[in-house]
């Protein structure tokens, strides 16, 4: 499929929306309301640092809404207002953050349901409206929806179509685009869609493993079984590995994303030589600012003496795991809750430890005075985060200390 085409074609129908309706004022002032907090603010001004009886909060210095997610929850707060009678459909969650997902159904904006990990399009109808999230939809589900006569509302964040800009380029050299991310991923699914041929890695030791092959050889029936699920059809590691490109889901560790590219400029360089480099391997800096700012300012708050890092974000949310990742590295205790109500009374908390199912930790506030680091990913406002501080506040007032 020509994707490049059938993007101009979409764009320039009159059934596609990419920007605001022009209600910017009234939304902002909603969105003011609901998602942002006075303590916050208090904090930010105070250098990111707030003291209260015996607890001190430590606020990273990049956290919470990115200036992309806060966009596309102001489009489909618009798209709301501009369609008041129609229809409203989102492709899956606006962004990976519960609060802002029940306020969206509470303005009867449908969510489209997934069966056995398929969704279910069979209850849109012609001139419905559709908003795609800001981590984008695959070019199959807009052309769906657009053959349904659907009215699609694109909140795709701009960082992520330079993605999928990149991953074209890819395809017009007939390169194999790997692309550093997890092959379940809504963003990868969808950046996926864009390429001819791809491979997904999820982390450094995959990568090396796959350089290993380009340089070795090794079992082919091996590698396409290990990857079975994240490459493209048919793909066949003796004949597609022999120029690739680099491509990311912008919420990844950059380090990760960074050195991962690293190695395979390096693996085709010996492979093919330092000359020829340049046609078998194309890499362009895609890696999204606002997740680097905040692992950036995570990598500095951990430097700090703090007792605990309390790591606030939705638990399907790739940037706030990262986040918790940076935390663990650094042997902190860290918790990651997805909303102030995981944090329970009797100084208990409900939290997602890396990888593992939700657990209910006791006494988790030590005695005394105590220093909490606290950060929150892409998708969170921070009236999420202000009223998980002040039960913080709640709890050590109630607690001997
Ligand atoms: S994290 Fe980056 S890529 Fe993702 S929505 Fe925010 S600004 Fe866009």
């Amino acid at each position: 499929m020509d994707t490049k085409a059938f993007k101009r074609s979409l764009q320039q129908s009159e059934n596609y929306h990419r920007k605001g309706f022009g209600h910017e004022a009234e939304v902002a002032s909603v969105m003011q309301t609901a998602y942002q907090s006075s303590l916050i603010q208090q904090i930010r001004d105070n250098n990111y640092r707030l003291e209260r009886g015996a607890v001190t909060i430590r606020l990273a210095e990049a956290f919470g809404f990115c200036w992309g997610v806060e966009r596309a929850v102001a489009i489909a707060y618009e798209t709301r207002q501009h369609f008041p009678s129609e229809r409203i459909w989102i492709t899956n969650e606006i962004i990976h953050n519960p609060s802002v997902n029940q306020h969206l159904r509470d303005m009867d904006v449908g969510f489209i349901a997934v069966e056995n990990g398929q969704k279910d399009f069979s209850v849109v109808g012609s001139g419905d409206v559709v908003i795609l999230p800001a981590f984008g939809a695959s070019v199959q589900e807009m052309q769906l929806l657009n053959d349904k006569g659907c009215k699609i509302v694109d909140t795709t964040c701009p960082w992520v179509s330079k993605v999928w800009n990149t991953v074209e380029k890819h395809k017009k050299k007939d390169y194999t685009s790997i692309i550093h991310g997890q092959y379940k991923h809504e963003e990868t699914v969808a950046t996926s869609s864009f390429a001819n041929k791809y491979l997904i890695v999820l982390n450094l030791p995959e990568a090396e493993y796959v350089s290993n092959y380009i340089l070795h050889g090794g079992d082919r029936a091996e590698f396409i079984a290990k990857f079975s699920k994240a490459c493209s059809s048919g793909f066949d590691p003796d004949v597609d590995l022999d120029s690739v490109g680099i491509a990311n889901q912008t919420t990844m560790l950059k380090t990760e994303t960074e050195n991962i590219g690293k190695l395979f400029e390096k693996t085709m360089m010996r492979k093919f030589g330092p000359s020829n480099l340049n046609e078998h391997f194309l890499s362009f800096n895609t890696i999204c600012d606002a997740t680097q700012e905040r692992q950036d300012a995570m990598l500095s708050l951990v430097e700090e003496k703090l007792d605990l890092m309390l790591v606030i974000g939705g638990f399907n949310s790739s940037n706030t795991t990262h986040l918790q990742e940076i935390a663990i590295d650094k042997t902190l205790p860290s918790y990651h809750i997805d909303s102030a109500d995981r944090i329970l009374p009797g100084n208990r908390i409900e939290h997602k430890p890396l990888g593992a199912d939700l657990v209910v930790t006791h006494n988790w506030l030590p005695d005394g005075n105590i220093v909490v680091g606290v950060t929150s990913g892409a998708s969170t406002p921070d009236k999420v985060v202000e009223d998980a501080i002040d039960r913080i506040f709640a709890l050590k007032a109630t607690v001997i200390v």
